[in-house]
């Protein structure tokens, strides 16, 4: 049990690397508030133990304080949420782009912000966001508005890491290649031909295969414990050897 005392926030663990998740913190005995903004992908974790399901929109700056209140405390926050837009330069819209920064980039600042005077008061807490290989990293095509976004998260991550680097607190990113979730399977079947698309995205990564949420997990779990103690400011890749 490698999260035994420790609490956990998830956003976005209804489904896909969220969910695969925070059932992984919590099967290492962490207790996991697993949040998403539709209520029905948090029935999924009726009887699980150590997990409270609670509906939180992370758009809702006064929501993420009220959850964030509400736990008895928090060691981890695993900012999970976002979007993929498709498209280049040209395709962007305002709209995508606002949608995109607010989701993927200003609900982690403001999750962090309600999080941070709380990790702080008690010395210690492990921060994980969300970004991509998909970023600074690598340009990927067809992801103007989605790399700018995540790459925008690798900065995020580095400052929150380097500011309280010396209070206890650490915060890290997280990098995957494709991962088989939910959303992947909608750009799949947006695509005319779905069995291509998804080839395409196969012949992508070097192994010849997606990525399961579950195979992600491990990496927040790691980053989540006092394994990681001596880890903060780093973007860890998961990506079946995308960025080799
Ligand atoms: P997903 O995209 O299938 O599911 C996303 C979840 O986010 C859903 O449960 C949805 O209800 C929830 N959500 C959407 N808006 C929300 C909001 N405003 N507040 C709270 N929750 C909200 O899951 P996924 O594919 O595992 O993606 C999760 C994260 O991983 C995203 O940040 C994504 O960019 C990132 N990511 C995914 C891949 C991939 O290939 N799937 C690769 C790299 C990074």
């Amino acid at each position: 049990m490698r999260l035994k005392g420790k609490t956990a926030l998830v956003t976005a663990a209804g489904q896909g690397i969220g969910r695969a998740s925070a059932l992984a913190l919590a099967a290492e005995g962490a207790q996991v508030w697993a949040t998403d903004v539709n209520p029905k992908l948090l029935d999924g974790y009726d009887g699980v133990e150590g997990v409270h399901a609670v509906q939180l929109d992370v758009l809702d700056k006064a929501a993420i304080g009220k959850v964030i209140a509400s736990m008895p405390s928090l060691d981890i926050l695993f900012n999970c949420a976002g979007f993929v837009h498709s498209g280049t330069v040209l395709q962007a819209t305002d709209e995508e782009w606002n949608f995109a920064l607010n989701l993927n980039v200003r609900a982690q600042f403001w999750a962090i912000q309600a999080a941070l005077p709380r990790m702080l008061a008690a010395g210690r807490g492990s921060i994980i966001n969300m970004a991509s290989v998909c970023s600074s990293i690598k340009g990927l095509p067809n992801r103007f508005i989605y790399g700018m976004s995540k790459a925008a998260v690798l900065g995020l991550t580095k400052s929150v890491a380097a500011d309280y680097v010396a209070d206890g607190i650490r915060c890290n990113a997280i990098c995957p290649g494709t991962v088989d979730t939910p959303s992947l399977a909608d750009r799949i079947n947006a695509n005319a031909d779905p069995e291509a698309a998804r080839k395409a995205f196969i012949a992508r990564q070097p192994m010849g295969r997606l990525a399961q949420a579950h195979e992600i997990a491990p990496l927040v779990v790691f980053l989540a414990s006092d394994e990681s103690v001596f880890v903060t400011g780093q973007a860890y890749a998961a990506d079946g050897g995308i960025t080799i």
